[in-house]
């Protein structure tokens, strides 16, 4: 076990400059109303730093640099642009603890996790689309006697991308990565919670990054994401965070008739059927382990396997122990390797998540683990802490149907496979969904029967640059990760020639 030191304190890893600028052009730059506002770790509840307040101004500062970037940058080969993707990796390898510290400190996620996890992610996101962008090969086919047709693959030019705060450099490298490898200029705009550690990401990378190909500009939604997503200069948005959100940036898109990419929101659920408990071993541990798998990153992932769906003839059995293994979570200080569940994000999170807390309550759902806020002390005392909470409840509660976006489980029981499958495409999402069965007959066809884009099957959580992620239903349109996802920043050019 060790401890990381708070940031800005003696032998701390990291430590924040008093203010920052938007990165524009390859320039620190003021915001142009010389307005900022504060940024608050959650882990103590104090403001750290304070970051530019952008506006439309700045946005269209921002689009100016990246035009002016985009004849050189859209031209680029894809070696060049293999050979900067992976030498940005390179120099996040190389401090790996102090950005992983930083995204704790800024989000109040569990160092083991942004060690162990988001940062060596997103380090091997920026290598796939590295290598991707070389293995890309356009397409020459003969027509006819005297005909060829070429299918050349293009970059759109500028981009817009947004994304939230849970997870903010592996949402902005999931977004970043594949954009430049296309040969895309980008305008990035992250989380207002959530803005520091992309800007001390930005800082080590500058110098790899020619000016004007990556710009970030910091601010509110309306007052800053809006004047980015409806743009006429944009050739494409790029939004991760919630469905009420995602419905605004399609109507702005559609003013421009531009593509879109939604990653929106989930309420995923978790199905352990019968024979996950045929005998006590590894595999039923895995599956207990898969149950507690709702409070990973304080339950602030739009795949949360927030409904646990059991079988009734294990239900006792399964359901007792797997609150026993929730009993064991460690939760507490971010900065400790051990823990494994940290802070709310925000004020307004927390809110959200105890007023959910209460509303299950009120609704009937009984609370067999959890169920308030979790007063740390010293200087945690004002951060932003909630206890793992598992209700026991029906599919049709509130807390079993609407995001809650924190460490609460709802559970409820099925009887057959019909009915299982039948609640668990019981909502508006299809993001995630998990399956637990030691039938290969079973788990198949559930895998298929789930209105899911990502359905793991006896495991949770895992999400490799190669695998295509993203949502059914109200969870978004479009995929990230993959191959696939180059498609999403390029255009195809066809070029049909006559000999
Ligand atoms: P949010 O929609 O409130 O905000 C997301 C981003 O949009 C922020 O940068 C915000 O400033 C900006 N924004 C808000 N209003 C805007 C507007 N009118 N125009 C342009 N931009 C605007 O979401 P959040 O609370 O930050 O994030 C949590 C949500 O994100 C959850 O619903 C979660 O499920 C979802 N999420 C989805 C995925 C996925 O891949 N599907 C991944 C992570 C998070």
């Amino acid at each position: 076990m060790s401890v990381y030191t708070q940031p800005g304190k003696d032998g701390s890893v990291v430590t924040f400059k008093p203010r920052y600028e938007h990165f524009i052009g390859g320039q620190w730059v003021a915001p142009v109303k010389g307005q900022y506002f504060e940024d608050v770790t959650p882990v103590t509840g104090q403001a750290f730093t304070e970051v530019g307040r952008g506006t439309a101004e700045d946005i269209e500062a921002a689009l100016d640099a990246a035009w002016a970037a985009a004849p050189s940058w859209n031209a680029s080969t894809p070696t060049q642009r293999a050979i900067m993707l992976n030498k940005i990796a390179d120099r996040m390898e190389e401090n790996l603890e102090l950005i992983a510290v930083a995204e704790t400190w800024d989000n109040g996620k569990p160092v083991r996790e942004t060690l162990n996890a988001d940062i060596p992610l997103a380090i091997d996101h920026f290598r796939y689309f590295a290598g991707a962008i070389r293995a890309q090969e356009g397409h020459l086919s003969q027509l006819d006697e005297d005909t060829v047709a070429y299918h050349f693959h293009e970059p759109l030019g500028v981009v817009g991308q947004i994304i939230p705060w849970n997870f903010p450099i592996l949402m902005a490298v999931w977004k970043l990565a594949p954009a430049l490898a296309a040969g895309n200029c980008v305008v990035l705009k992250p989380a207002e919670q959530t803005p520091a550690s992309i800007l001390v990401l930005m800082e080590l990378i500058q110098d790899l990054v020619p000016d004007g190909v990556v710009n970030i500009v910091n601010g509110f939604g309306v007052e800053c994401g809006k004047p980015l997503a409806s743009n006429k200069r944009i050739r494409k948005i790029a939004f991760t965070g919630e469905t009420t959100t995602g419905r605004l940036i399609m109507q702005y898109a559609s003013e421009n008739i531009i593509p879109v990419t939604l990653e929106l929101g989930g309420k995923s659920p978790n199905i352990f059927f019968e024979d996950v408990a045929q005998q006590k071993d590894g595999f039923y541990d895995k599956a207990l382990e898969g149950f507690a798998f709702f409070a990973l990153n304080s339950g602030e992932v739009c795949t949360c396997p927030s409904r646990a769906l059991i079988q009734e003839s294990i239900y006792d059995q399964f359901l007792a122990d797997g609150i026993d293994r929730v009993s064991k979570i460690v939760a507490g200080n971010p900065l400790d390797t051990d823990t494994m569940i940290g802070a709310q994000a925000s004020t307004d999170q927390l809110e959200k998540v105890l007023s959910y807390l209460d509303i299950g309550k009120k609704e009937g759902a009984k609370v067999l683990i959890g169920g308030e806020r979790a007063e740390l002390e010293g200087d945690l005392a004002g951060g932003y802490y909630v206890q793992p909470t598992v209700f026991e409840g029906t599919n049709n509660m509130r807390i079993f149907q609407e995001e809650i976006f924190g460490p609460v489980l709802s559970v409820a029981k099925f009887g057959s496979y019909d009915d299982a499958i039948s609640i668990a495409n019981d909502t508006l999402y299809g993001l995630g969904a998990g399956v637990w069965a030691r039938s290969g007959n079973t788990a198949y066809r559930a895998g298929r029967a789930i209105q899911s884009g990502r359905v793991w099957v006896n495991q949770y959580h895992s999400y490799p640059a190669h695998s295509a992620f993203g949502g059914y239903k109200s969870s978004g349109i479009g995929r990230e990760n993959h191959l696939m996802m180059l498609d999403h920043y390029q255009q195809t050019k066809n070029m049909l020639v006559s000999y």
